[in-house]
């Protein structure tokens, strides 16, 4: 029925190197953007409900022409992780940004690479370092004429797209939403779960869709306590991909219990916070799958070295979402493409989220999401999305 551990059999997986040497580029100064997106359809999760997509776009701009975008992936409230958007804008603007701008003038400009060094003083805020790193690859990769994937080591053309789907008020809307995204071709589907919204949530789910891949999501929201355990143990019947991030996210022997008393697979989110947290979680047995998020590790050349950490365990890993724009889309599904990325990702159409999305929209063929090749992440927003949806614009520059 459902092939589970696709790539499991592929202990080295190689992804090309890149050999160009990217040129250094000089900032002239940094827009710091706010955005504000309106939802198709709020989301809901076991830590809180989402109507709008409220984030930072990082925008370089290039001494003699030339820019780059990031996206930061940090929500307007803290609830998935400490970071949130105002706080991000803050972190960016007073102290990340120009520590960037003073490494640029002792060193004579910026690579990606240095950016983690120059950042490394600051503790914590992953995601609005990424952001920055972000903007970085993007404008040095345009100056090569480099695709993001090419530099990642990306070897598909295009990815197998899943769609996640948040809790819901009754299960017969849950079973709606699930079909509509079926039928629209999505190759896995991932439910939402929390204590008393699971097994009989994933049981009807399972009975109306036998053959669709299915995985749930649980963000930290169970512990060991024995009616959590026995309902995770009631999901082994189910047949699912994996069950993410049960438990809290410090908690790296709590699930290496828990792996040991159910059949599904774990899979760690929220508590892989950089490669060695990868190789520390794989090697405790705390997870068996890795969900990888640029913006959670640090940016995205940390993303890689947790994909190659995990490929050289014979690891599979998928990449998760956070309700990026067309920005963040467009640079997960380059790293999506990568060879240890066996499963599909929470990576799906803009029209899931948006709208209108802030770039030109990706669009769903066949269940896959074509890999920008253009320049960069081969992908702006366009003139009126960001008139339509920027709330604020502050310059900051190295006077
Ligand atoms: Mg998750």
């Amino acid at each position: 029925m459902i092939e589970r551990s696709a790539g499991l059999g592929h202990p080295h997986l190689a992804r090309p190197s890149f050999d160009a040497v990217e040129p250094d580029v000089t900032i002239d100064a940094v827009e710091l953007r706010r955005v504000r997106l309106p939802l198709v359809a709020p989301f809901h999760t076991a830590r809180g409900r989402q109507d709008a997509r409220e984030a930072v776009l990082v925008h370089l701009l290039l001494a003699g022409g030339g820019d780059g975008w990031g996206e930061c992936v940090a929500e307007s409230e803290p609830r998935y992780s400490a970071e949130y958007t105002d706080g991000a804008e803050t972190v960016l603007r007073q102290f990340l940004v120009p520590a960037l701008l003073a490494w640029q003038r002792s060193h004579g400009g910026v690579t990606p690479d240095d950016v983690a060094t120059a950042l490394a003083p600051f503790a914590g805020h992953a995601m609005a370092k990424a952001a920055l790193e972000m903007a970085v690859l993007d404008a040095s990769l345009r100056v090569l004429g480099t695709s993001f994937a090419q530099r990642l080591g990306a070897v598909r053309d295009a990815i197998d797209s899943g769609v996640a789907v948040g809790l819901h008020a009754s299960i017969a809307d849950l079973l709606d939403t699930v079909g509509r995204h079926v039928d629209e071709g999505y190759r896995r589907v991932k439910l939402k779960i929390e204590p008393d919204a699971d097994v009989e949530v994933v049981r009807a789910v399972r009975e109306r869709f036998p053959d669709t891949m299915l995985q749930v999501d649980a963000n930290g929201a169970y512990s060991l306590r024995d009616d959590h355990v026995a309902a995770l143990r009631a999901l082994d019947d189910f047949d699912l991909a994996l069950v993410e991030q049960p438990l809290a996210p410090d908690d790296l022997t709590g699930h290496a219990a828990l792996a040991r008393q159910i059949r599904t697979p774990i899979c760690l989110d929220e508590s892989i916070t950089s490669a060695r947290t990868a190789e520390l979680a794989v090697d405790l047995a705390a997870c068996s799958i890795v969900n990888v998020k640029a913006g959670r590790v640090g940016g995205y050349l940390e993303a890689v070295r947790v994909h190659d950490a995990c490929a050289a365990r014979g690891v599979p890993v998928w990449c998760g979402g956070m309700l990026e724009t067309g920005l963040g889309r467009a640079a997960n599904i380059a790293l999506a493409a990568l060879p240890g990325f066996t499963l599909p990702g929470d990576i799906s159409a803009s029209a899931r989220y948006f709208a209108e999305d802030l770039t030109e929209p990706f669009v769903l063929d066949d269940g896959r999401l074509a890999v920008p090749r253009g320049p960069g992440l081969g992908v702006s927003p366009t003139r009126s999305a960001l008139r339509a949806f920027t709330t604020s614009v502050e310059l900051v520059r190295d006077y």
